[in-house]
């Protein structure tokens, strides 16, 4: 009886926590146009540059402020008593987020960060999400190592796309080249024939960072599983890339995100070693909203909130409803 009574009053709008916690960090990888035929994995790594601009739009209507990492920091450490805070941060460093998503956050003044990881500047990183997609698109039968995949309808390409993601995910990422190169040894492939189409150059990052509205922050060298790697390894995939990036943009890197970031990849270990390179925030793929209680987590484990095209304004007061997500 309890529990209906609780139900039946968390659904009236004017009893329902509308927007719990202090803030949402959003997190997102690309803004481009969906491609006809694309399959789900990799399509739902984007928000449609409508979606984006439409999205900012509702937010503001309805009394949602933007701001960026550095104001959060502030208002987390000073325990400032405020709400209805947003926040964008975009991962990795694809070209759309200076050529689609900037345009649309510089035209409603909004602030945003970019996690950059460096391979992708460098033009070395391995997309093979891409390959892999153009492969099965463009094939009915496809064999991978020992196995033999069906993929002629969409369903089965969506389906066997999954299957290989998981195979390559389970190879050794440090020698990923090698090993693709074993794993695909029937198909003649340049894995990094996408870096030119899809990857920021340092001139776009450089143009960025600017430009006050956007933080550039880190995001490793080669987006390695950090629970696979030693503790000095995950120190040079950080503090290396970060140098590299200053170098560039002549600007302190005082962010970051983890690669990947959710429970499978990352734990306290993890983030016991990435705490004491003294960020000033760290985010991480857990699901949550912030509270002023996260102060004590800042440096190593804020959550995100991940924005689809199917994410709806309602849902930001019900995402782990009034539970401070850490690690
Ligand atoms: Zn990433």
């Amino acid at each position: 009886m309890r529990r209906q009574l609780i139900d039946f009053l968390s659904n009236i709008p004017f009893v329902n926590n509308y927007f719990s916690g202090i803030a949402t960090i959003f997190m997102l990888h690309r803004v481009a146009p969906f491609e006809k035929g694309g399959l789900f994995p990799n399509e739902n790594m984007k928000v449609s540059p409508e979606f984006l601009e439409g999205f900012i739009l509702e937010l503001r209507g309805n009394g949602y402020e933007f701001i960026s990492l550095d104001e959060l920091y502030d208002i987390l450490q000073n325990q400032d008593d405020v709400s209805k805070k947003i926040l964008f941060t975009l991962d990795d460093g694809y070209k759309d987020n200076y050529e689609i998503a900037y345009p649309i956050f510089k035209k409603y003044n909004v602030p945003f960060a970019v996690y950059v990881t460096t391979s992708f500047p460098k033009k070395s990183a391995l997309l093979w999400w891409y390959q892999l997609e153009d492969l099965i698109i463009g094939n009915d039968e496809l064999v991978v190592g020992e196995k033999s995949f069906i993929c002629k309808s969409y369903e089965e390409k969506n389906k066997v796309f999954l299957d290989v993601r998981d195979k390559i995910l389970n190879l050794n990422q440090r020698f990923l080249l090698k090993e693709l190169n074993v794993l695909f040894e029937n198909y003649k492939i340049d894995w990094l024939s996408k870096n030119r189409e899809l990857c920021m150059s340092w001139k776009d990052i450089v143009e960025l960072s600017r430009d006050k509205l956007c933080t550039i922050a880190g995001h490793t060298k080669s987006h390695y599983v950090f629970n696979k790697l030693e503790r000095d390894e995950i120190e040079r995939e950080v503090i290396d890339a970060n140098k590299e990036i200053e170098k560039e943009i002549g600007k302190r890197i005082e962010h970051f995100a983890y690669p990947f970031g959710s429970a499978n990849e990352v734990g306290k270990d993890e983030s016991e070693i990435v705490k004491e390179l003294n960020f000033k925030t760290v985010t991480t793929a857990r699901s949550g909203n912030i509270y002023l209680n996260h102060k004590q987590f800042t440096n190593c484990c804020l959550p995100r909130v991940m924005l689809s095209n199917s994410f709806r304004l309602e849902s930001i007061g019900r995402i782990r409803k009034k539970r401070v997500v850490a690690l």
